[in-house]
């Protein structure tokens, strides 16, 4: 029997088109397809139709499979000498765990490739027309988790992310959104600073919210924004009034092509 082996694969945030070619590669050739609850439906109709497919998200209505059984699995699958795609949404190794279910795969010997994808925090953000850097803007961007493995805002020096930082993007925000928030102006960061908050970036149900600091999370429950979701603080915010191109592609016109109000971008 020939060995398996593993693909961990980012399947990018939604739109299928945002697939690498090794991802489609590895869709066209798995055996096993073993993905999470945020792989979007069209992107597993690439998928060759005789593969198995695993749902880590959900199982039989069940809640949802540990990490442990998770990894454990692909080492099994791969060890009976299947192909196996694990298939992630975003990029595998960005809040992910990725970094473990490879871990584990290297501890037990297992082969593996890892196939990085588009991560929502910034191909997600390009969907709703926001560079999450830009010359004019900031010269560091921070990542920030939304929870903890408890499910709280992670302890972090949110002092140092309020003032270092130019554009923070957060991922799993939505549940202590207003909490974070309120830590940010708290170390200094203006209650009017501008957030967007994109929902199912790069899909068909794509949302986006466009709010500030101080109202954000009220503004979120009143217009029912949700998970997925993910949440850009600072001025990167306000370039979607300029690079909104989904807005344009439908024939509406952009609201302003200058919204730092420093003139032509080509200076
Ligand atoms: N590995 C993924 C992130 C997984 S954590 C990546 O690189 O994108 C899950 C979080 O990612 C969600 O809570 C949300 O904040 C973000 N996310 C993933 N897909 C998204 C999408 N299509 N639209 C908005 N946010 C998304």
């Amino acid at each position: 029997m020939l060995p398996g082996w593993v693909w961990l694969t980012g399947a990018g945030p939604g739109d299928p088109g945002l697939l690498t070619l090794h991802a489609l590669n590895a869709l066209r050739q798995a055996e096993v397809i073993v993905h999470d609850a945020l792989v979007a439906p069209a992107i597993l109709d690439w998928a060759n139709p005789a593969a198995t497919r695993i749902d880590m998200g959900k199982r039989g209505g069940t809640a949802s499979p540990s990490q442990r059984d998770i990894s454990l699995e692909l080492v099994e699958l791969a060890r009976a000498g299947k192909r196996v795609l694990r298939l992630k949404g975003g990029d595998p190794f960005v809040f992910g765990r990725g970094g473990e279910e490879a871990q584990t795969l290297a501890q037990h010997g297992v082969p593996f490739r890892i196939v990085p994808g588009i991560s929502a925090g910034i191909g997600g953000l390009a969907y709703a027309g926001i560079p999450v850097t830009h010359r004019d803007i900031n010269a560091s961007l921070t990542f920030v988790t939304g929870h903890d493995p408890k499910g709280r805002a992670p302890a972090l020096d949110w002092q140092a992310i309020a003032r270092g930082s130019g554009v923070i993007v957060i991922y799993m925000g939505m549940r202590n959104l207003g909490e974070i928030a309120g830590k940010l102006i708290a170390a200094g960061r203006g209650g009017d600073t501008p957030v967007a908050i994109v929902q199912s970036a790069s899909t068909p149900e794509q949302r986006v919210l466009e709010t500030t600091l101080a109202r954000a999370a009220a503004e979120a429950e009143a217009a029912n924004i949700g998970a997925p979701a993910i949440v850009c603080i600072g001025e990167a915010a306000l370039m979607r009034q300029a690079l909104d191109w989904q807005a344009l592609a439908t024939g509406e016109p952009l609201r302003n092509t200058d919204p730092l109000g420093l003139g032509p971008a080509e200076r």
